[in-house]
């Protein structure tokens, strides 16, 4: 047994029975959120039966356990991503909150304006689209969106065509959740900045930060955000990179907690980074157990983890392609470890409940990428994602699932 095939013990719910017909469960749903390991679970009960206290200007010994936790915890973020210094993390609930937080200091900048123009790909979730579209509302600035090609790829000429001495903001995702595609980021960027280095440049992470490794310094972004809880961590955690140059000039978003410096009735001064952007009681426990979780992929490797998800998502590619009437968004290369299809006559709903009934567990619809499936002219799809954990038998079941359902419902 392959190394990362052991991996799978970590995760209990993995063998869990579900329904009324106690099928073993096929856990296909992890772009939506991923199960979490044990050494996470064991963390959990750690951090609250021998250090859970509020942090910062504590005096007593617990105060400063869960503080030293916090704060090596915001390294190793910084480490995972290569951040140049954990200054630079500001932890968030997930990537809706880091994407909501460049938007909203953007607008209180004055950095955009009338105007301005903001990319983004055709294919982004809606927490990409719309905290950009209430920037624009609130400073003039025109949302855009990139085209994809005819083969549902990023189309770069006309990328390159829409950059402009208007271009403020870049904003992509590392790898779609509708369709799957992985972005050629680095190119992305790398085009945003030649036209204008002062253009932004935000990655959105929610899909990539578990299946690849990533250098945002060498991608030469401005902000990154992912989420906590696709990358084995629990819900409600996750964080925002962004250049300390950057997030020194912008001002805070949100006031009160351990953000300020000075308060007085007459002013209030702000605190340094990353706490200026961190107000309010942080999810101390959480962001304790996201560092765990980020330790435990570091140890099972990410190139490893890559090889792995790819050979499953290549052999899940060919299994569906092979399927009568299945259509699948996307080529087979270039892409994350999840696979959205689309079967005409059947909906994706009524396909989504059976295979549910035969212990496969997919997500249907939308996936928050209302735009993309009104540009294909569909109202959503069958999305299957692959995670760490998944095996050549998840993915066969799965076919197998999809093939009978399919003749059930035709
Ligand atoms: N961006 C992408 C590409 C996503 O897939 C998701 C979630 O599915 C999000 C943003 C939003 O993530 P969250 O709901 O964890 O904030």
């Amino acid at each position: 047994m392959s190394d990362i095939l052991r991996e799978r013990a970590q995760f209990t719910i993995l063998r869990e029975r579900i329904g009324k017909g106690q099928k073993p469960l096929v856990y296909l749903d992890n772009a939506a959120t991923t199960q979490k390991p044990l050494c996470v679970e064991e963390a959990a009960q750690r951090y609250y039966e021998q250090a859970n206290a509020n942090i910062h200007r504590g005096a007593h010994y617990l105060s400063r356990l869960a503080t030293e936790q916090h704060e090596a915890a915001r390294q190793t973020v910084a480490d995972f991503l290569h951040a140049e210094s954990a200054r630079e993390i500001i932890f968030t609930s997930g990537t809706t909150m880091g994407i909501n937080l460049v938007s909203q200091t953007l607008a209180l900048s004055g950095l955009v304006g009338q105007g301005d123009e903001i990319l983004v790909t055709t294919d982004a979730h809606h927490s990409n689209i719309v905290p950009w579209q209430m920037l624009c509302e609130r400073t003039g600035a025109r949302l855009r969106p990139i085209p994809l090609t005819a083969e549902l790829s990023f189309d770069f000429a006309s990328y390159e065509q829409m950059l402009t001495p208007r271009t403020r903001l870049v904003a992509v995702p590392y790898i779609s959740n509708a369709l799957g595609a992985l972005n050629p980021v680095a190119d992305i960027i790398a085009a945003a900045k030649r036209n204008n280095p002062q253009t932004l440049v935000l990655v959105d992470g929610a899909q990539s930060t578990a299946h690849l490794p990533v250098n945002v310094q060498e991608l030469g972004c401005d902000f990154y955000a992912f989420s906590g809880h696709k990358i084995y961590a629990p819900t409600g955690t996750g964080a925002l990179w962004g250049r300390a140059e950057l997030l020194e000039q912008l001002p805070p978003w949100l006031g009160g907690g351990e953000m300020i410096s000075e308060v007085s009735f007459e002013k209030t001064t702000y605190n340094t980074l990353p706490f200026k952007y961190e107000a309010g009681t942080p999810n101390i426990g959480g962001n304790i157990l996201l560092a765990e979780a980020l330790r435990y992929v570091q140890r099972v490797g990410l190139e490893a983890i890559d090889t792995h998800e790819m050979a499953l998502t290549r052999r899940l590619y060919d299994g569906l392609a092979a399927l009568d009437g299945v259509q699948i968004l996307g080529g087979r290369e270039n892409r994350g470890s999840l696979i959205s299809i689309h079967v005409p006559g059947v909906h994706h709903y009524d396909l989504g409940t059976l295979l549910d009934q035969m212990g496969i567990a997919v997500r249907t619809g939308h996936h928050c990428c209302q735009p993309f499936m009104a540009s294909l002219g569909i109202t959503g799809t069958t999305r299957y994602s692959i995670a760490l954990y998944n095996n050549e038998d998840d993915i066969d079941r799965a076919l197998r699932a999809t093939e009978r359902a399919l003749n059930m419902l035709r």
